[in-house]
This record gives C-alpha cells, structure tokens and sequence, in this order.
C-alpha cells in the first residue's frame, strides 16, 4: 500500500466507455465493470476522484450544429453526466464501496454540490468522489473537467483510458507508421496536435503540474498495474 506510484488519483470516464456494444445510452455491464476496476484501486489504498462524461446521452455541438443555443446544449450535456455519475454511484453501492456524487450544478433534491473543500475531505476518509455536471460552465468539456478537479484535489495523476495502449504521433488504427511515446511533453502533445485530451485540459494539467497517464481501456486491470508500477501507458508531463 505504501508504494503506490501515484496515492491520489483523477479517473476520467467517457461517456462512450459506459455504452458497451449499444450505440447510445448506459450499458449496466460496462458501469459495473468500471465500478468494479475502481473498486481495485481503491483497495490498493489508493483515493479515487472520478469524472464521468456524458457523449453516451448528448452531446453540446450537436444541438448547435442544428442551429440551436450552445450553451443550452452544453447544459444538457452536463445534465447527461449527472445520470451517468448516478448509475455509477449505484454500481459502487452495489459492490459495498463509499461514494459520494457531486455536481458541479446545485441539484440538491439529486446529489450534493460540489465543493472542493467537501471533496477533499470525502477523497481523505477514502470515499470515492464522482464529479458530475463537468466544471460547470459551457464551451468546454469534460477533460477539462477532470484536469480543473484534478488540480483542485491536488491529484498525483490524471487517468485517461482510450481505445489504444497510450499517445502515438498519429492514430495507429489508421496509420501502421505511427510512433508510440512511453513519455511526452504537454507542450508537444499541444504542438502536434495529439489527441490525448483537449487542449484546455492539457493546459490545466501543465498549469497544476499533473501528470497524465494516458492508457488503454481494453487492457484489464490497467490502472491497478500502472499504479503498482507495471503495466503500460504514456505519461505526458513537464
Ligand atoms: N459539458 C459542458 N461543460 C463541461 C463538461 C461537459 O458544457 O464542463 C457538456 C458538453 O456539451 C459536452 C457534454 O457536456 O459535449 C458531454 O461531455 P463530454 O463531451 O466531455 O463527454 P464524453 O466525451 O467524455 O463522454
């Protein structure tokens, strides 16, 4: 327990990862799976925060490429991350682990309201914390959500699970030339272009010096590896 490579750390969850084979919407099995990944974790002694994405329900853009208001679209996209986040509280529940949901957005009839001071102490007695709505506000998304939380929880890592085994210099699934890091730098993940998170959260993550730990989602007991000081990943940092 005491040689945990990182002791605190922010889970970023798609909301694509929880919609399994399905082509919208939540797959029970996908939620538990993730729960129970992040139970693992925890159990090593590690302090989870997790934030949870909402693609698998809406998406912002998609209401203003149809003409529609952004920032009401945005808001139903935090909206969407909020079921996630309680489908995701129920699954832990469900497995005996302690979580609290909180949302960026007061709802309080629904989850209670996000305040760093509150999130920090519920992180320290070892309750997992799920970070609903985002950060909040429209125009960004929920990577920058997780670097924002990451940075205010004073994480050691950021966690980004992707279909591919860390950051290449172009999509491998497309292009069988493209190079692998084991290590980058924010400014060159930024300079190129490199799909890791986007560039907002990048910049945070810079910002709070927090590394970001870039894995793959296919691979079982990933984070439980990385965090023991195995396992596969690309770390972007300074
Ligand atoms: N969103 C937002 N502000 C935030 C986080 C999310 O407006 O701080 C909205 C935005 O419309 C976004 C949607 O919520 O498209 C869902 O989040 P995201 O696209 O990050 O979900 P993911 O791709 O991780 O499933």
């Amino acid at each position: 327990m005491g040689n945990l490579k990182y002791k605190r750390v922010l889970l970023k969850v798609s909301g694509e990862a929880l919609m399994g084979e399905q082509s919208f919407g939540i797959d029970q099995a996908m939620v538990a799976r993730v729960a129970r990944e992040i139970a693992d974790v925890r159990a090593l002694g590690a302090e989870v925060g997790v934030v949870i994405g909402g693609g698998n329900i809406f998406r912002g853009v998609s209401v203003a490429a149809k003409g529609g208001d952004r920032v009401r679209g945005d808001h139903m996209g935090m909206l969407a991350t909020v079921m996630n986040v309680l489908a995701m509280a129920n699954a832990l529940e469900s497995i005996d682990v302690p979580v609290v949901a909180m949302s960026a957005i007061a709802m309080d009839e629904i989850c209670e309201q996000f305040t760093q001071r509150a999130a920090k102490a519920y992180l320290a007695e070892g309750k997992i914390v799920l970070f609903a709505a985002g950060t909040g506000n429209p125009f960004v998304t929920t990577d920058s959500g997780a670097a924002l939380r990451a940075a205010e929880m004073q994480c050691d890592a950021v966690f980004k699970g992707t279909q591919v085994d860390g950051v290449y210099s172009a999509d491998p699934l497309k292009n069988p030339d493209a190079i692998r890091y084991d290590e980058i730098s924010y400014t060159e993940v930024l300079k190129q272009g490199l799909k890791v998170m986007d560039a907002a959260a990048i910049a945070l993550a810079q910002e709070a010096n927090i590394p970001i730990i870039v894995y793959s989602l296919h691979e079982p007991n990933g984070i439980v590896e990385i965090l023991q000081g195995r396992g596969r990943a690309t770390i972007v940092s300074g």
